[in-house]
């Protein structure tokens, strides 16, 4: 496969990733995409999708990215399980070195590597990462049952978080650095309905001064308030404070301050450079839904047939 130069080659498989492959594979450009190490994504560990149009049973984001994969499959796309490790994107010919050491030769590339989970950033939360702090409910939650946890963040995903553990443990906190949240307010409501039942509860203007713990498991959190220190007694942290972009791999393309990729140079999804283009997270820090990421893949893999035709 290293001689060969292919059409286009899809990095990520995501919603981005795989809607590109579908599109791509119709088109006849025969694409192959690389997986990355969270095959399907972020959505994969998602407990319940409620807002991709038609799905009204809410599948698991595991099972709607296991169709989504599989449609491209059985489109013809070749589907590689590697990670890129190094990318060298001017000019026509596009070369991407895999951790195999395997290296695809491709006229177009489709970014969609999303975006990773964002923490804190504190020593101590780093010493108990994987022993009681964690960036994913569905995932973790699980050796939280019946224990009280604290789910750090004010957006969709930490409310999503905060509403999945409500039906596990036996105390939820959502620690808030302010009062307004960015979340859906359908989510917002949701999780007070847990509150006004005892089994959740706000913690509101407070930021996570440090996690606590025995050495071996978190004990606390002690939170900054506006009257001062408070520790909350707490089994797990639940860290869901946004993503980073995972664009390094792509260094020479242009990125905005976050690291987002650059697109819209001609075409809406080509990046700074000729011939490689981008969709999902890794290139859009204003939408970042699964349905949107899907649309983004669909019009690159339209960008990149329009851009193979001359
Ligand atoms: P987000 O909307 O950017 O929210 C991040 C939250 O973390 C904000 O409340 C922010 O506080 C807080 N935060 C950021 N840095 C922090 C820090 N250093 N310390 C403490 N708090 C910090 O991110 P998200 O919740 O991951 O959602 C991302 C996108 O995915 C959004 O568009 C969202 O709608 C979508 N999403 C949708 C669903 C759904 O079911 N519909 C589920 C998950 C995600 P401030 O508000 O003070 O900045």
């Amino acid at each position: 496969m290293s001689e060969q130069i292919h059409n286009v080659v899809i990095v990520g498989s995501g919603p981005a990733g795989c809607t590109a492959a579908i599109y791509a594979a119709r088109a006849g450009l025969s694409p192959v995409l690389v997986e990355g190490m969270e095959p399907g994504g972020q959505l994969t560990t998602t407990p319940e999708i409620g807002n991709w149009p038609g799905a009204f049973e809410m599948p698991s984001g595991f099972d709607l990215m296991q169709k989504l994969q599989q449609h491209a499959r059985d489109l013809g796309t070749v589907f590689i399980s590697d990670k890129v490790e190094k990318s060298s994107l001017k000019g026509k010919v596009k070369s991407l070195t895999l951790s195999s050491g395997q290296e695809l030769k491709s006229r177009t590339v489709i970014i969609c590597t999303g975006a990773a989970a964002r923490y804190l950033g504190l020593p101590s939360e780093e010493q108990y990462k994987g022993k009681g702090v964690s960036a994913c409910a569905t995932c973790d939650g699980f050796f939280f049952r019946n224990k009280t946890v604290a789910v750090i963040g004010g957006g969709s995903a930490a409310f999503v978080e905060a509403i999945y553990l409500c039906g596990l443990c036996s105390k939820v906190y959502l620690v808030h650095r302010r009062e307004g949240f960015r979340s859906e307010q359908v989510l917002v409501d949701k999780f007070k309905q847990f509150a006004e039942s005892g089994k959740a509860q706000f913690v509101l203007n407070a930021t996570v001064d440090e996690i606590k713990g025995d050495g071996n498991k978190v004990t606390a959190l002690r939170l900054k308030v506006p009257e001062g220190i408070k520790e909350l007694e707490v089994d797990g942290v639940f860290v869901a404070i946004g993503h980073n972009p995972a664009t390094e791999v792509f260094s020479e393309l242009q990125c905005d301050e976050g690291g987002y990729l650059k697109t819209g140079f001609g075409p809406e999804t080509a990046t700074s450079l000729e011939g490689v283009f981008a969709a999902g997270d890794c290139a859009d820090h204003v939408y970042r839904q699964a349905i949107t990421s899907a649309g983004q893949g669909c019009k690159a893999a339209l960008d990149v047939e329009h851009y193979l035709q001359g």
